[in-house]
């Protein structure tokens, strides 16, 4: 029996599935794998996701934010943590403090965290951010030869890796990552000519790791193929991972619309003939997209069915027309029922976004279960 303050509306994680994404991933690259866990491990939960990815021996993880770093720190994750996002002064201190990875993206935060490092007595490891196309942050890579001698020559900075992020990757044909390649490999020659050790360089995200090998060098940054997922309907699965993050409820109210009754705010669907609607109580207060407005479909007793209406804050309406349904019966949103599946890839596009979108998107409303 469930306990009664439990929310019928649910997100299963399934932890081993990450890991064995984690494994396949490793199989197909050769190298290191910098698990990717920033935005609440993509709506997977942060905590419980770097835990099981560090006991399946995750070789480093990756955050976006310092704050993200400090909550991993807390929960007793040892693993290395690298924080990808640009860094504010006042923070630096924290990082050294919580043995986090910072990115150093321009010669005046490079000077910063000398400062900050040497006040505290203690070497900052960091990893130097080059640009080589996507315009975000980072040394671009044509004038990256003081900021590389500069790193290395600092006595308060251990230069850990070298890196930058691909813009186009999702898709194989694009022929902007070969020049992305180039650009990094020519910013990455500076320490060899300086006579400096050669750091980690890493640059695949998913989209490299799917399509583009010359893009691996010494450690891979996948987000989204960990848990399970393909970054763009173009990408091509060349690696054989699993989804891992379905999300269920349960018919909460059963009707019969008449034919030219109206569902839900504004009128926007109108019932052609009398037909069978379920209401489920999930909404975009959840996260759940009102873009999936009469668009979407959930499965329910292992048939695919229409969201009809405007999703609301809080529930939505699907027409079953003369399926059968009853108060309580499953509703499966993303994932699998008797053989039917509704991929979190097919309702990114539904809603007219990325599947990153959606799995980030479910908020800390809905209960997350872990297998
Ligand atoms: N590396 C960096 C710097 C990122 O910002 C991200 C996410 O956007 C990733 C790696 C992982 O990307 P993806 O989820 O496409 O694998």
């Amino acid at each position: 029996a469930r306990p009664i303050d439990e929310r019928p509306t649910r997100i299963r994680v399934d932890l081993e599935r990450i890991a064995g994404n984690l494994r396949a991933i490793r199989a197909h690259v050769g190298v290191p794998v910098m698990g990717i866990v920033k935005a609440n491990a993509y709506g997977h939960g942060l905590v419980p996701v770097a835990r099981h990815l560090q006991a399946a021996g995750v070789d480093q993880l990756g955050v976006a934010f310092v704050e993200e770093g400090i909550a991993l720190r807390r929960a007793g994750i040892r693993a290395p943590i690298l924080v990808l996002g640009g860094i504010f002064g006042h923070q630096i201190g924290r990082f050294i403090s919580h043995d986090l990875e910072i990115t150093v993206s321009s010669l005046d935060k490079l000077r910063q965290v000398e400062a900050a490092a040497e006040a505290m007595g203690r070497r900052a490891v960091v990893h130097l951010k080059i640009d080589t196309g996507m315009e975000r942050i980072g040394v671009h890579s044509y004038s990256a030869g003081p900021f590389i001698e500069a790193a290395v020559a600092s006595p308060w900075c251990e230069v850990k890796g070298v890196y930058s992020h691909l813009a186009c990757a999702d898709d194989p044909a694009s022929p902007a990552t070969a020049a992305q390649v180039a650009r990094f490999a020519e910013a990455c020659e500076h320490f060899t000519r300086i006579g400096a050790p050669m750091p980690l360089r890493h640059l695949a995200n998913s989209g490299g790791v799917l399509h583009f090998p010359d893009t691996w060098l010494d450690m891979v940054r996948p987000g989204i193929l960990l848990y399970g997922v393909l970054p763009d309907p173009a990408s091509r699965p060349t690696v054989a991972v699993q989804p891992a993050m379905s999300l269920v409820s349960q018919v909460v109210y059963f009707k019969v619309v008449k034919a030219g009754h109206a569902v839900s705010y504004g009128g926007t669907w109108t019932a052609t003939r009398d037909t069978r609607v379920v209401t489920v109580p999930i909404g975009y207060g959840d996260g759940y997209p009102r873009a999936l407005s009469s668009r979407g479909e959930v499965l329910v007793r292992g048939r695919r069915h229409p969201i009809v209406g405007r999703i609301c804050m809080d529930q939505f309406m699907v027409d079953i027309g003369d399926g059968s349904a009853w108060n309580e019966d499953e509703v499966v949103l993303v994932g699998t029922q008797e053989g039917e599946a509704i991929p979190v890839e097919a309702v990114a596009l539904q809603a007219g976004t990325v599947p990153y979108e959606i799995l980030v998107g479910l908020n800390e409303r809905i209960p997350r279960d872990y297998l």
